[in-house]
């Protein structure tokens, strides 16, 4: 690691902790040349699969695009930031737990839904209405009666 203020070469590690609750290292480190400390961290680089899209082009997972979507779905609803950051791991774990190295961009929305669902309806039926209408119509009238009979488990693929 190169020293950030006078890029030499040796630096050393002063001291080493678990922050974050043990998902990230943290480091001191001093420069063996200027002597100035700086601090790194360090977390594990989970690889999200990649996105196949409906017109079966291939991109990156891009948790912020995800971000945005819910963040439309939410506006003036009353549900706070913690819980939105809450719903964006469990979509990206849920992810990576499929064990696929490309999912389809209809899992994806598939899986907000059901995050959403959860968090408020509101939000659910506008992100479903927006979302539904580049699907089948039909498919969505289905979903909105199961979501008026209450029924679980929405999307199961
Ligand atoms: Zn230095």
């Amino acid at each position: 690691m190169h020293c950030p203020f006078c890029s030499a070469d040796d630096t050393k590690v002063i001291d080493s902790r678990l922050v974050a609750e043990g998902v990230q290292v943290r480091r001191r480190r001093e420069c063996l040349s200027c002597k100035e400390r700086f601090t790194t961290y360090e977390v594990a680089e989970l690889l999200m699969p990649r996105v196949i899209k409906s017109d079966d082009t291939r991109e990156p997972f891009d948790e912020n695009k995800l971000r945005a979507g819910l963040l439309r779905a939410l506006e003036k609803r009353p549900v706070g930031i913690e819980q939105i950051e809450g719903a964006i791991s469990n979509i990206q774990h849920q992810l990576r737990a499929t064990g696929e190295r490309e999912i389809t961009s209809r899992m994806i929305g598939e899986r907000v839904m059901t995050q959403l669902r959860e968090l408020d309806e509101v939000a659910y039926v506008r992100f479903a209405s927006v979302y539904r209408s580049f699907q089948d119509l039909s498919e969505f009238r289905a979903e909105l009666d199961r979501l008026e009979n209450n029924l679980p488990e929405l999307g199961k693929g």
